[in-house]
């Protein structure tokens, strides 16, 4: 369909949305792919990083991804309903009692500290069969995983258990975003070292897999059997510091309609606690956004109207805020806002909306609320 008649239908029925691109997400797992030369692991975690978690694993699979990994077994959960049929990982802790969610809906649990052997094994051992599982190795990252150092050791233990299936061993980097190379040198060397012990056993497993999105692109030895960006999959940005290479698409762009414009006269205060008064008569807009939709409750944001950067003034409501809109006097009532991506030369980013409010891309597009319609493009569908 086209999108542009998409958006001309969709004007009169939203009034804020976010519009996503799963031709581009589609673009993006194929780059990775092409530019690693491995299969990819999409990191779908948290509603697809704000994206809509089941149409972005359909997207996903329709790019050819042989796995999807997810941070609970709740998300899990979700894609087996929704008729996914693909190996799903999940990364995070899993309580022993939905272990047997697990063995139903054929999920891989992570592995990552021997007090689980037990209880998971307890489990699959009542329901009759063997629990699929990854390794997962702490190289350097200070969070869950087994020391590289004890890895072998907590590896025989899970391959000679009878209701643990072991398929996977992983490690995950903690600063293969910044120019220092150091950390993530010295965590490859320590997993590394596990996977030559392990090749030197024979015991290697189906799938060894290290990188996320800024390893998997700057570096090349972290590749292993698979990659598992989640990040540059949206077409967003690892860091500042870690750019995207040539031929990622973003995918998602967020808009809505101006809700009210009106004259407010000279030493008008606006919204709660009046922290912002007129200075002068001012056209002031209403858009029907606010911080329960993951717009921050801060001074000194800022949208694109009619091709412009405006100003937010006041304070951000819960579901509306106030927009000076001296700048774009033809604006009126219906006029479409952007509050991230494109509007005729002017652009604002996920990682622009992050720097301003002091944090990264990844928190501006996973705080984006489950409320927010979301209108996916997709033309290959
Ligand atoms: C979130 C996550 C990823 C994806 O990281 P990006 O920086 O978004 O590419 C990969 N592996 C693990 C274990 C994660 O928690």
């Amino acid at each position: 369909m086209n999108f542009d008649i998409l958006s001309v239908m969709l004007a009169p029925i939203n009034s804020t949305w976010l519009e996503i691109d799963l031709d581009a997400i589609g673009n993006n797992i194929r780059r990775i792919a092409a530019l690693t030369g491995k299969p990819v692991m999409p990191v779908i975690k948290a509603n697809a990083y704000g994206h809509g978690l089941v149409p972005v694993a359909r997207a996903a699979v329709r790019a050819g991804a042989p796995y999807l990994a997810v941070a609970r077994i709740t998300e899990a959960l979700a894609l087996r309903e929704a008729g996914i049929a693909l190996p799903l990982l999940v990364l995070g802790f899993c309580t022993p009692e939905r272990v047997p969610d697990a063995l139903r809906y054929d999920i891989t649990l992570t592995m990552y500290h021997p007090d689980l052997l037990e209880p998971y094994s307890r489990q699959a051992a009542a329901a009759g069969h063997a629990l699929r599982v990854h390794v997962k190795i702490d190289s350097g990252m200070g969070r869950l995983g087994v020391f590289a150092e004890n890895g072998l050791e907590f590896i025989q233990q899970v391959h000679s258990n009878p209701w643990l299936e072991w398929e996977g061993l992983f490690t995950h980097m903690a600063r293969a975003d910044e120019p220092v190379l150091d950390t993530t040198h010295q965590q490859l060397q320590r997993f590394d070292a596990l996977v030559r012990a392990l090749d030197a056993l024979d015991l290697r497993p189906r799938w060894v897999h290290a990188a996320n999105s800024a390893s998997c692109l700057y570096f090349p030895e972290s590749r292993y059997d698979m990659v598992r960006p989640g990040i540059a999959i949206y077409g967003l940005e690892p860091s500042e510091l870690a750019p995207l290479p040539q031929g990622f698409q973003t995918a998602l762009s967020w808009k809505a309609r101006l809700a009210s414009v009106k004259t407010l006269p000279q030493g008008h205060g606006i919204g709660y606690n009046h922290r912002y008064y007129t200075a002068k008569a001012e056209r002031i807009g209403v858009i029907p956004v606010g911080y329960a939709d993951g717009f921050r409750r801060r001074l000194g944001n800022f949208v694109l109207v009619g091709g412009k950067q405006v100003p937010v003034t006041g304070g951000v409501c819960m579901d509306q805020c106030m927009v000076q809109l001296d700048d774009v006097p033809e604006a009126q009532v219906g006029d479409e806002v952007v509050l991230i991506g494109r509007q005729g030369d002017a652009c604002i980013r996920a990682e622009d909306l992050g720097s301003a409010w002091g944090t990264i891309n990844y928190e501006v597009v996973c705080g984006l609320a489950e409320r927010l319609t979301r209108v996916y493009r997709a033309e290959s569908e």
